[in-house]
Order: structure tokens, then sequence, then C-alpha cells
């Protein structure tokens, strides 16, 4: 009897031991207002790499590797989540990547008509656009940025690698929280520091019920989270990542999602393609202000 019931709180136990879920969900109605309709996303460049570089044990299978900025979409207006860098930057960075200026055009549009931007972390590919471009003064106003994002860009330009000093910095609205802040209806940002010292992720919870965490980097492909697995070679990694923080922010993603969350990983391309598929993520950004969406 004792066995049983040991072994039933063992099962149950991942789906009710999630502090991170419990709280964001707590908070999906702590500022007042209509949930969100969707989430948009645009791959502004794309590569692939071998699988095997992302996960542990996983087969050298070539994935696709895009860099998405993500659009949360309300009925007036819009939040961006990562700004994706320029063309100029993706080369500087040595990135091998294919990049769009067309689909790059469209992101600005969206990054400018947006009321607010938030970024998963300090990386150029998710940061650059606000902080080293033709638009980054005009975006820096409504842009939020963590203390510990900020701490990067103005102490570690080899992790950030954006160019970045002390009188730009007053420029942006700088924020912290120590565990989750909600920052509009149904959005909720979580602290995840790991991949990098400034790195969150964004809950959101859809008008239609459902519920998408955007995850950033935690890991580079969804089978990170499926199997809990980091990428393999600590060679690969940057200096100031955290591995023990980010296994348990893997084992919290993969019991949200068995308790029905759907955790969106920013360069899982087949992932990106499948969610949108299945209507949880919809291709392309509305680029016209104030709920007059046109879809592009
Ligand atoms: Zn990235």
């Amino acid at each position: 009897m004792i066995r049983r019931l040991l072994f039933a709180l063992a099962l149950a136990q991942p789906l009710a031991a999630q502090p991170e879920l419990t709280v964001a969900r707590g908070l999906v109605h702590a500022v007042p207002g209509e949930l969100p309709t969707a989430i948009g996303y645009l791959n502004v460049a794309e590569w692939s790499f071998p699988l095997s570089e992302a996960v542990e044990n996983a087969p050298n299978t070539p994935v696709s590797l895009p860099t998405a900025v993500f659009q949360i979409r309300f009925a007036r207006g819009w939040i961006m989540v990562d700004a994706g860098m320029d063309r100029a930057h993706a080369m500087a960075a040595g990135d091998s990547s294919e990049f769009f200026d067309d689909r790059y055009a469209r992101a600005i549009a969206a990054l400018r008509g947006a009321g607010l931007i938030v970024v998963t972390h300090e990386h150029y590919d998710h940061i650059g656009t606000v902080t080293h471009s033709a638009v980054a003064n005009e975006l820096a106003p409504k842009t939020m940025l963590t203390r510990a994002q900020m701490e990067s860009l103005l102490h570690n330009s080899t992790m950030t690698l954006t160019p970045f000093d002390s009188a730009r910095a007053g420029r942006y609205i700088v924020f912290d929280y120590d565990r989750e802040l909600p920052i509009a209806p149904g959005v909720v940002l979580i602290k995840a520091p790991g991949h990098t010292p400034g790195s969150q992720m964004v809950y959101v919870k859809l008008a239609s019920g459902r519920e998408v965490i955007l995850s950033g980097d935690v890991t580079l492909n969804h089978l990170g989270i499926e199997t809990e697995k980091q990428k393999p070679d600590p060679a690969h990694r940057v200096g100031t990542v955290d591995q023990a923080a980010i296994a348990g922010e893997l084992a919290w993603l993969h019991a949200a999602e068995r308790a029905g969350v759907s955790v969106v990983v920013s360069h899982d391309g087949a992932q990106l393609e499948t969610l949108a598929r299945e209507g949880v993520l919809r291709k392309g950004l509305a680029a016209h202000h104030r709920g007059r969406a046109e879809h592009n």
C-alpha cells in the first residue's frame, strides 16, 4: 500500500513540482487587459549544423538553425521578443548563415511598430538590432534590458559581440527582478541564467487558452528538452555557461511540456515549422501599427 502510494507520488512529481510554471500561471492577469491573440515569428537568417553539436549523444544529422524574432500580438499592438542582427553584424561575427535582407526589413518594421521589446539573452543574434544597428537608438527607449544583460553588454563584449558603452546604457529601460515579472496581460518573464548570465524566458498565455514558453537558447534543438541533454563538447561552450543551471531549466521545461505547455526553441527550424503547422505559432510578422495588422 505504502509502496503503491510512493510510486503514485513519484509519478505525479514531475507535473506537480514546477514552481516556475505555477508562478507564471498565477501572474497571467497581473497586468489587467485582454490576453494576446497570437505569436508570430520570422527567420531573418538560416544555416544548418549537425544535431550532434546541439545535443549530447544525438546523431550528426544536419538540422536547420534559423535566427528568429518573435512577436506577441494583442488586439491593439504587440511586443517583440528578440531582435535579430543586421547583415553586417552577422557577417562580422563570422556567421556562415544565409541572411535574408527582405525578411530583416520586415523584422525592423515590426520592431519599430512594437510597444515594447524584450530579449531572451544578450548574444548578438538576439540583441544586435537593438544595441548595434542603424535603428538601435530609435528602438532603445522601448527596449527592456535586465541588469544582468546590461552588465554583459558593458563588461563582456567578447560574449555579446555588440560594442557598447555606459553612455548608451541610459537610453534603455534597465530593470531587474528575482524570479518572475509580468510585463503585459498573459506575458511573464522567467529569469533563467545559465546559457548567459542575462538569460530569461517568456511565458505567454494566449486568449485561446494555449500556453507557450519562448525558451531562448537554453538548448539549440527541441531534442535537448526531450532528452534533457546539453551540448556535448565543453570546448564549444562559452566561458559563462552554467551547466548546472541549464540542467535544472531543461528539467522543468520538459515537465512543463508534459503539462501541456509548448516550449519554443529559438534556433530549432524544424520545430518552428511544426508549431506553425499546428497553429501554435504564426509564420510572419504583423507590421502595421495598432490593430490594423497586415501579415507578411
Ligand atoms: Zn542564439
